[in-house]
């Protein structure tokens, strides 16, 4: 098959053996893929975010000296059952799952692992007990948006909400869009974001956001107050009295941190006021300084949260399917298999895209001619 594959260091578009299910497996078809951010930190310095994963003990752990085909935010179709399924569903039925598996006696994580391809290929291996059926007149790319909307469902079920706080989300990514749309769903008003991208903007405000903020005119914590304290009291942003009832009547802060970026933490800790809440969704693989002594004299609450668990995935498909969030305005690019090294360089530019898919049927010239003179069955035609 046709794969997108990470080679030392280099995607390159190739011909892998095909994958054979093993017990309890499923072989399908990659019909669309999201290309995530976290694919990108990996591209970026895959050898540091193996370490990485195996300091943490996540199982994001794979061997970057081997092959690797990225992509787990999947919408596939079953093509067929390995060993020790109870096939249920029939071959053709468009499926998508958490992005785990098992090969070799462990835990996976698929798009990140060396022995399960990602959806960056024609093919790849799902769990049997971990499918979930598409509901009825879902795009392929609606479905592809479930898995990075879990992140931010997962994200404000643990911020654990009370409906007096008024959020702040810092940053706009699809993390941060997720976020957003999941503060909309809890009930949570005014949502107040901020990004320095006009795009990613624009895409906040269609995912809920209530006031959404250029950092680059005005402070996000400034917009905020404005929020939170309508009537404009003049309150001391520090101090003894600060501690306590002095900021009774000043909504609370709860602030989601998703730029993952350095140094953002430490913003947020000297903008924010007395007894803010964080909640840290962007990944930070680098190392990061804080000085505990803001939050010390505000007395804050840092909370980091990954992942979601396959209630919540189901949850945000079903949000995709009962037009509680609409996803297609996230998708800002579509390419083949081919594209794949350029789109990871596009998602690079914030002013121009938030979210490509990989369609490994769409295939390019190249390609097709490649796939002539290897005599081989090209995708196109199936
Ligand atoms: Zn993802």
């Amino acid at each position: 098959m046709w794969a997108a594959v990470l080679r030392k260091g280099n995607i390159e578009v190739t011909q892998v053996p095909d994958p054979v299910p093993g017990p309890g497996q499923v072989l399908v078809k990659s019909l669309s893929c999201g290309i995530c951010g976290s694919d990108l930190h990996t591209f970026q310095g895959a050898t540091g975010a193996a370490v990485m994963a195996r300091r943490t003990g996540s199982p994001f752990d794979f061997d970057p000296e081997r092959d690797l085909i990225f992509g787990h935010e999947v919408c596939t179709e079953i093509l067929e059952y390995g060993p020790e399924t109870q096939g249920s569903l029939k071959p053709g039925t468009r499926v998508t799952s958490v992005p785990v598996g098992f090969a070799g006696g462990r835990m996976h994580a698929i798009g990140f692992s060396n022995d399960l391809p990602g959806g960056f290929a024609e093919r790849m291996l799902l769990t049997e007990s971990l499918l979930i059926e598409v509901p009825e007149g879902l795009s392929n790319e609606q479905v592809v948006c479930a898995e990075p909307m879990s992140v931010g469902w997962h994200a404000v079920k643990e911020a654990g909400l009370s409906t007096d706080e008024v959020p702040l989300v810092m940053g706009c990514g699809p993390v941060g869009l997720a976020v957003i749309a999941g503060l909309k769903i809890l009930g949570m008003h005014p949502i107040v974001a901020a990004d320095f991208s006009p795009l990613r903007r624009r895409l906040a405000a269609s995912f809920g956001a209530d006031v959404v903020v250029d950092p680059k005119d005005v402070s996000p914590f400034k917009q905020w107050d404005e929020v939170a304290v309508p009537n404009g009291r003049a309150l001391p942003a520090m101090g003894y009295e600060a501690f306590y009832s002095a900021y009774a009547s000043r909504r609370p802060c709860v602030v989601f941190e998703c730029v993952g970026a350095p140094g953002v933490i430490q913003q947020i800790l000297e903008g924010v006021p007395p007894n803010t809440r964080v909640i840290v969704v962007g990944v930070c693989l680098t190392v990061d300084s804080i000085q505990p002594v803001f939050a010390v004299n505000k007395m804050m609450t840092l909370k980091f949260v990954l992942g979601y668990t396959p209630d919540e995935f189901r949850e945000s498909l079903q949000h995709i399917a009962s037009g509680k969030i609409n996803v297609r305005p996230m998708i800002t690019g579509r390419v083949g298999l081919s594209g794949v090294l350029q789109a990871f360089q596009d998602l690079q530019n914030p002013m121009q895209h938030a979210k490509i898919v990989v369609e490994p049927k769409r295939q390019n010239w190249y390609e097709r001619t490649l796939s002539r003179f290897a005599g081989v069955g090209a995708a196109e035609s199936r």
